[in-house]
C-alpha cells in the first residue's frame, strides 16, 4: 500500500536527519514546471531544484539521452577510458571558450577541486613558498558545505560546530573591488566570487566590480574563479552570468544544471596553464566524469547550444522584473531581478521569507526563503509566461491578505 502524506511526514522526521526545514509538501512526480504531490496536487516549481532543474522536470531529451545511457554502461570510473567523457569535455570547453574539462559529482566538489588547483598552481606556476597560498572570496559567499568550504562562509549556521577550520582564505566585502586589491598579497593565488550571489538573496554586484576585479587579477598574477554553479547555464538570460559584463575569468564552476536535473554532474573549467598542473594520482572521483553524467552534461550543452532556454530566461526575465516591481511598496521592500532569477525582499514587519514561502505553497507555488525576509524566485527557464504570472499573482494576494 502507499504511504499517506502524513506517514511520510512521519517517517521523515523518525529516520532522515534534520538538516533541513523542508516545506510540508511531498512530492510524487513532475513534468516541466510542474510538481505533482502524494495527494495529486499541482504546484508551479519556483524553485528549480535551486536552478539544477533549468530545463523542466522531465525534459524528453535529458531523459532520453539518460536512458539510452543507462542501457550502455553507466559507470566504469576514470581507471578506463570510457567513450561519452571526452566528448562532453569538449562541448562543455568549447561552450564556455575554454581549454579543458575537470569532471566532478556535486558543485562543492568543483568547489575544493577549484582550491586544490589554485593552491597548485600558485606552488608551481607563480611561485609562492610551500604552505603559504591564500585565497580571497567574498563576505555573503555560499559555496557549500564541506569543512574547508565553510570555513570561509560568513553564515554562522553553517560554521557552528564544525571548526577547526581550514586556514588560508580571507573574506572582504562583495561588489568592493578596492577592498579586494588591498587584501591581495604575494601568496595571493586566487579570487573565488560568485558573479551573482545566490544564496545571499541574488546579490548583483555593482556595475564595474566584475571588470575590475579581472583588471586586478590579471595585475597581481591571481586567478579568478567564477562560481557558476547556481548563476550559469541560462539562469541570468545567458550562459554564463559573466557574460552579462563581457569578464572571462580563469576558471568556471559549474554544477546543478549541467547534470540535466537528474544526475550529479559538476566540472571546474580552464585552460591548459591552469588546469594543466593536474598529474595523474593528484585528485579524482569515483564517479566523476562518469559515463551517464557525461551523457546527460552533452545533452545540456546541446540544449544550450540552440539557445532558446537563454532567450526564454531573457523574455521572461523582463516579465519577472517588471511584475515583482510593482509590488514594491505592497509589502515588498526591494527587488533584485537577472533573467528568471530574482531575490524579493519581504518587508519583515509583514512577514518572514519563510512564511511568505508557506502561503504560497498553499496557493499552489513551491518557492524558497533566503536569509530571514528574502524570498528566491528561479523557476524551470520552460515555464510559461502564463505559469510565470499566476505565480507572480500569487504572491501579489498574499502580500495583500497578510
Ligand atoms: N556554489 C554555489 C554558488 C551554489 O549556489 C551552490 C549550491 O547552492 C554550491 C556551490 C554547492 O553545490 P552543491 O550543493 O551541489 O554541492
Amino acid at each position: 500500500p502507499e504511504l499517506s502524506e502524513s506517514e511520510l511526514f512521519e517517517l521523515s522526521d523518525r529516520w532522515v536527519t534534520h538538516n533541513y526545514n523542508p516545506l510540508k509538501v511531498v512530492i510524487a512526480s513532475g513534468e516541466g514546471a510542474v510538481l505533482t504531490d502524494v495527494n495529486g496536487k499541482e504546484y508551479l516549481d519556483f524553485l528549480a531544484s535551486y536552478s539544477a532543474s533549468n530545463f523542466g522536470h522531465g525534459h524528453p531529451e535529458i531523459v532520453s539521452a539518460m536512458e539510452t545511457q543507462l542501457r550502455k554502461v553507466a559507470l566504469t570510473s576514470r581507471a578506463y577510458h570510457h567513450d561519452q567523457l571526452a566528448p562532453f569535455a569538449e562541448k562543455l570547453a568549447t561552450l564556455v571558450g575554454k581549454d579543458m574539462v575537470l569532471p566532478m559529482n556535486t558543485g562543492v566538489e568543483a568547489v575544493e577541486s577549484a582550491i586544490k588547483v589554485a593552491r597548485k598552481w600558485g606552488y608551481v606556476v607563480k611561485g609562492v613558498p610551500a604552505g603559504m597560498a591564500n585565497i580571497i572570496v567574498a563576505d555573503g559567499n555560499f559555496h557549500g558545505r564541506t569543512t574547508t568550504v565553510v570555513s570561509f562562509s560568513d553564515d554562522e549556521a553553517a560554521r557552528e560546530g564544525f571548526g577547526p577550520f581550514t586556514p588560508g582564505f580571507k573574506s572582504v566585502p562583495f561588489g568592493d573591488a578596492a577592498a579586494l586589491e588591498a587584501a591581495i598579497d604575494e601568496n595571493t593565488v586566487a579570487v573565488l566570487i560568485e558573479p551573482i550571489q545566490g544564496e545571499a538573496g541574488v546579490v548583483i554586484p555593482p556595475e564595474k566590480y566584475l571588470v575590475r576585479v579581472r583588471e586586478i587579477t590579471s595585475e597581481h598574477n591571481v586567478l579568478f574563479i567564477a562560481d557558476e554553479i547556481q548563476s550559469g547555464l541560462g539562469r541570468t538570460g545567458k550562459t554564463l552570468a559573466m557574460q552579462h559584463v563581457g569578464v572571462e575569468p580563469d576558471l568556471y564552476l559549474l554544477g546543478k544544471a549541467l547534470g540535466g536535473g537528474v544526475m550529479p554532474v559538476s566540472a571546474v573549467v580552464g585552460n591548459r596553464d591552469v588546469l594543466g598542473v593536474l598529474k595523474p594520482g593528484e585528485h579524482g572521483s569515483t564517479f566523476g566524469g562518469n559515463p551517464l553524467g557525461a551523457a546527460v552534461g552533452s545533452t545540456v550543452v546541446d540544449l544550450l547550444n540552440t539557445g532558446e532556454y537563454q532567450e526564454r530566461a531573457a523574455a521572461l526575465g523582463v516579465v519577472l522584473e517588471r511584475e515583482l516591481r510593482k509590488l514594491i511598496g505592497s509589502g515588498v521592500l526591494a527587488v533584485r531581478v537577472r533573467g528568471l532569477w530574482a531575490g524579493i525582499d519581504i518587508d519583515p514587519a509583514l512577514a518572514s521569507g519563510r512564511e511568505v514561502c508557506e502561503h504560497l505553497m498553499l496557493k499552489g507555488v513551491l518557492a524558497k526563503d533566503t536569509h530571514g525576509s528574502t524570498v528566491r524566485f528561479s523557476p524551470p527557464l520552460v515555464i510559461s509566461e502564463t505559469q510565470l504570472l499566476y505565480g507572480i499573482e500569487q504572491l501579489r494576494a498574499i502580500l495583500l491578505e497578510l
